[in-house]
């Protein structure tokens, strides 16, 4: 087996909470799944035009006319290119974002750690560009090798096509590899996904994450699921997948490193790592998301909004909410709790200068109690029961206690 520490550098421990990252939305896909809820619109030559233009007209105004001035300093470590399909762009469109970027943040290709989103139904043949451009991790939607899991999910690969794709982009030079594979597909058995996740590691990627299918209202899977819910999946059902596949994949020796995501040693998403550590975000593009000066703004949902409004100028963000010490505290709490680390004590005296055990204390005996929650000197951590109802042990997270007692980080 490759030794894939060997071929690429470890941006996880090279990200500091003094940096920023920053995620670029690519919207567009060839068809859009059923069960899918993100900003997506179908692919359309014209409309990609008009919107790389806008996008890049976001990148280069915001370095001169910038909401966020305290943010301008931080030094940019990863940058992700999110979507719909990132890779069913043209190379030369991409490239003209990712030097605008390169540009905006005074950055150069190799020195930070930038994934992009590539689904294996076409372009194998742009590996090479996206390397070129300064891509270094590559993150691919294969879903499942089942044929039929991924019909049902209408998605137009087969196992074999992602197969192909992921050898390809191996072949061309990508040392850091992830596979998203779903987890509650309607037909999909513990022997199903087995299959799935054992075809993932024969590729040898470094990286997977295993996402839960939800049911998003207005989805044509919603319709599905309200004709026919035995078609899924039960939630005991969806809580056996997840065991089995955290099961397979610590056996072939990757660390659960947080709710949905999995690596070899070495090789976690430095780019997530700084959502959960709510490091300092920029986000351009329709939908997208930003963190800047304790402020969460998100961008215009609708491609025509979006692009109308960075074409007259103003500002693309649809909405803005500054959080105050207490809800940051909150929400790291939350994000903490998502990842194997959990709420380390140390770390929240140092960033909050609030004790942890005082701010959640009832929130941690509570959950401790259902067996969600374990608790020792460090810090607090979900068990494995707890990471299969994360969302519930995190909302009693959210507001710390307001007599919590100040800490000397
Ligand atoms: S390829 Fe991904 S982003 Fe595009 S429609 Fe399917 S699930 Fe959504």
């Amino acid at each position: 087996m490759m030794d894939a520490a060997q071929h690429a550098p470890n941006w996880f421990e090279r990200t500091d909470d003094g940096g920023a990252g920053c995620y670029v939305h690519l919207p567009f896909c060839d068809r859009i799944c059923p069960y899918c809820d993100f900003a997506v619109v179908s692919y359309r030559a014209a409309l990609v035009d008009r919107y790389v233009e806008a996008l890049v007209a976001e990148i280069e105004r915001s370095k001169a006319n910038d909401d966020f001035p305290s943010s301008q300093t931080h030094a940019l470590q990863t940058l992700y290119f999110g979507g719909g399909t990132p890779s069913a762009l043209p190379p030369a469109a991409l490239g003209r974002v990712t030097r605008a970027l390169f540009e905006r943040f005074d950055t150069s290709p190799g020195s930070i750690e930038f994934t992009l989103e590539a689904n294996p139904s076409r372009n194998v043949e742009d590996v090479g560009m996206w390397l070129e451009m300064g891509v270094n991790r590559l993150s691919i939607g294969v879903q499942s090798f089942d044929d039929g899991e991924l019909h049902r999910l209408g998605r137009s690969h087969d196992a074999k096509d992602a197969a192909t794709f992921v050898r390809a982009a191996r072949t061309a030079g990508f040392a850091n590899i992830s596979l998203d594979v779903i987890a509650g597909v309607p037909g999909q058995t513990r022997e199903s996904l087995r299959r799935s996740l054992a075809a993932a590691l024969e590729l040898e990627p470094t990286h997977l994450s295993v996402y839960a299918l939800t049911i998003e209202s207005g989805t044509p899977y919603e319709r599905w699921h309200r004709r026919d819910a035995s078609a899924f999946p039960n939630d005991d059902a969806v809580a056996s997948l997840l065991e089995s596949a955290h099961e397979t994949l610590a056996r072939a020796g990757f660390v659960h490193y947080e709710i949905s995501n999995f690596a070899r040693p070495g090789f976690a998403s430095a780019h997530n790592y700084g959502y959960w550590r709510q490091r300092e975000c920029f986000a351009f593009g329709l939908s997208a998301a930003g963190y800047r000066d304790g402020t969460r703004y998100v961008n215009l949902r609708a491609l025509d909004a979006y692009c109308a409004a960075v074409e007259r100028g103003a500002s693309p963000a649809q909405s803005r909410e500054h959080l105050d010490g207490a809800a940051r505290a909150g929400e790291a709490a939350m994000l903490a709790l998502r990842t194997s680390q959990g709420i380390d004590y140390a770390d929240f005296a140092r960033r909050f200068a609030i004790d942890a055990r005082t701010a959640w204390a009832r929130a941690s005996r509570k959950c401790m109690a259902a067996g969600l929650l374990e608790v020792d000197e460090r810090g607090m951590r979900l068990t494995s029961a707890g990471r299969l109802l994360a969302n519930t042990v995190c909302a009693e997270f959210l507001e710390p206690a307001n007599h919590a007692v100040a800490v000397t980080p």
